[in-house]
C-alpha cells in the first residue's frame, strides 16, 4: 500500500517534423490515499495513459513531482519504483507457460526458488488459475481470453508491489467476461487493499468499481470525487454528460417570472417540435433571479422525470420519438425544440405509445443550473 502524491504534473509532447507539439497531460495536483481504488476516465485522447504512464516512469515528465510514500521518484527507474502494470494486451510471452509467465519476474529479481512457487501458487489460487483446471503448465495460446488477463494479473500481484496501475485492461474481453473480470480486479483489491489506479474509457467500469473517479477531458482534470458526487453533483456540463447512460439531459433556454413562480422555456429550434416548458413553484431561492437575463442551462438525469398524469408545477408535456425496453426498465427518447432526450422509467412501456404525447413530471428540486459560457455548475443555485 501506497500514498502518491502528483504535484503540478504535466506532459507535453514536444514538435516532432510536421506535427506541432501537444500538451497531453496539463498540470495537475492528485493525491491518492494508501490502499484507495482511483480510475482515471475520460475520452479517447484526454490523456489518461500519458498520465498511468508518468506514474509508471515510462514517459518523461515535462513539469511536477511525483512522490511515492513521501519520496520523489521522478528519474527513478521504472523497475525501482514498486509499481506493476497489467495492460489491455495481456503482453505475456507465448513460448512460456502461465507458472514462467508469472513467475519471470521474481526470477531475474533473485527471490528464492520456493519463495517464487508460493507465491505464483497463492496467486493463481486467488485468480482461479488452479480450479477447475489446473492452467498453470498451459501456454498463453491455450487460454481464452479471460484466462489470459487473469495471468496478467497474477503476474503483477506476485511482485507484491506498492501500487497497481491497470490501462484498460478488460477491453480485450467480451461483455459478459468484463463484468465477471471487473468483479474479480474489485475482490482482489479487497483482499490484498494495495493502491490501485485504473485507467478506462467505460464510464461504466468506473461508476462500478472506484473508490473515488478522475474525469479526465482534453489534458484536463475536470473532476475528482466519489461516483456518487459525479454522478449527482457534476462539476460541469461534461461530467453530466460523459457518466450516466443515457447522459444527464442539458436543456438550454431561458428563465422567466411567471406570475408568483417561474418558468424555464427551452430555445426554439428550427424543426417545430414544441419547446420544453417548466414551472417551477413560487417560493424559491432568491439565486434563480440571477438567471433571468442569461441563457439558462439546465441538468437533470434521466430517471428525475417520471411518466405521471399529473398537473400544476412540475408537470410537462413531451412527445415520445422512441422507446427502448431493456427488461426491467424503459429508456424513453421525447423530442423537444432543440434535441432529444432520455427518460428512464422503472418499467416496461408499451412501444404502440410511441410518436404520441404523454405528460410527465420533473421534480423542480432535482434541478441542476449550470454557467451558460463556461459549463460551470452553478453550485449555489436551486430550484427548491
Ligand atoms: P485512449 O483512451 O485512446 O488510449 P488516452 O486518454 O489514454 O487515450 P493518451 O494516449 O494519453 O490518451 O494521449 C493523450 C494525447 O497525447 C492524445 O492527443 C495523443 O494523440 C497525444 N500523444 C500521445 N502520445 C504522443 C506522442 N508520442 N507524440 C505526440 N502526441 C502524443
Amino acid at each position: 500500500m501506497a500514498r502518491l502524491i502528483l504535484d503540478g504534473l504535466s506532459k507535453t509532447y514536444p514538435p516532432s517534423g510536421k506535427t506541432p507539439g501537444k500538451v497531453a497531460v496539463h498540470p495537475a495536483r492528485l493525491e491518492i490515499q494508501a490502499g484507495e481504488f482511483l480510475v482515471l476516465v475520460g475520452p479517447s485522447g484526454c490523456g489518461k495513459t500519458t498520465l498511468l504512464r508518468m506514474i509508471a516512469g515510462l514517459e518523461e515528465v515535462s513539469s511536477g513531482s511525483i512522490q511515492i510514500d513521501g519520496r520523489e521518484v521522478r528519474g527513478v527507474e521504472p523497475h525501482e519504483r514498486d509499481i506493476a502494470m497489467v495492460f489491455q494486451n495481456y503482453a505475456l510471452y507465448p513460448h512460456m507457460s502461465v507458472f514462467e509467465n508469472m513467475s519471470f519476474g521474481l526470477k531475474l529479481r533473485g527471490v528464492p526458488k520456493e519463495e517464487v512457487r508460493s507465491r505464483v501458487e497463492s496467486a493463481a489460487q486467488t485468480l482461479g488459475l488452479l480450479q477447475p483446471d489446473n492452467l498453470l503448465e498451459r501456454k498463453p495460446k491455450q487460454l481464452s481470453g479471460g484466462q489470459r488477463q487473469r495471468v496478467a494479473l497474477g503476474r503483477a500481484m506476485v511482485r507484491q508491489p506498492k501500487i497497481f496501475l491497470f490501462d484498460e485492461p478488460l477491453s480485450n474481453l467480451d461483455a459478459k467476461m468484463r463484468v465477471e473480470m471487473r468483479a474479480e480486479i474489485c475482490r482482489l483489491h479487497r483482499k490484498i487493499g494495495a493502491t490501485m489506479i485504473y485507467v478506462t474509457h467505460d464510464q461504466v467500469e468506473a461508476m462500478t468499481m472506484a473508490d473515488r473517479i478522475v474525469v479526465m477531458n482534453q489534458g484536463q482534470i475536470q473532476q475528482v470525487g466519489t461516483p456518487q458526487e459525479i454522478y449527482q453533483k457534476p462539476a460541469n456540463v461534461f461530467v453530466g454528460q460523459f457518466i450516466g447512460t443515457p447522459p444527464m439531459n442539458i436543456l438550454r433556454g431561458s428563465i422567466q417570472q411567471k406570475g408568483r413562480g417561474w418558468e424555464f422555456q427551452e430555445t426554439t429550434g428550427a424543426e417545430g417540435m414544441s419547446p420544453f416548458r417548466l414551472n417551477f413553484p413560487a417560493g424559491l431561492q432568491k439565486s434563480l433571479e440571477s438567471l433571468l437575463v442569461q441563457e439558462a442551462v439546465l441538468g437533470f438525469r434521466p430517471e428525475a422525470v417520471h411518466l405521471e398524469e399529473c398537473a400544476g408545477d412540475g408537470c410537462f408535456d413531451a412527445f415520445v420519438d422512441l422507446a427502448e425496453n431493456s427488461g426491467a426498465e424503459s429508456t424513453l427518447y421525447l423530442r423537444t425544440s432543440q434535441q432529444r432526450w432520455g427518460v428512464r422509467i422503472p418499467r416496461i412501456w408499451d412501444k404502440s405509445r410511441e410518436g404520441q404525447t404523454c405528460r410527465f413530471y420533473l421534480n423542480p428540486s432535482d434541478l441542476l443550473f449550470f454557467d451558460s459560457k463556461t459549463g460551470k455548475l452553478l453550485e449555489k443555485i436551486q430550484a427548491r
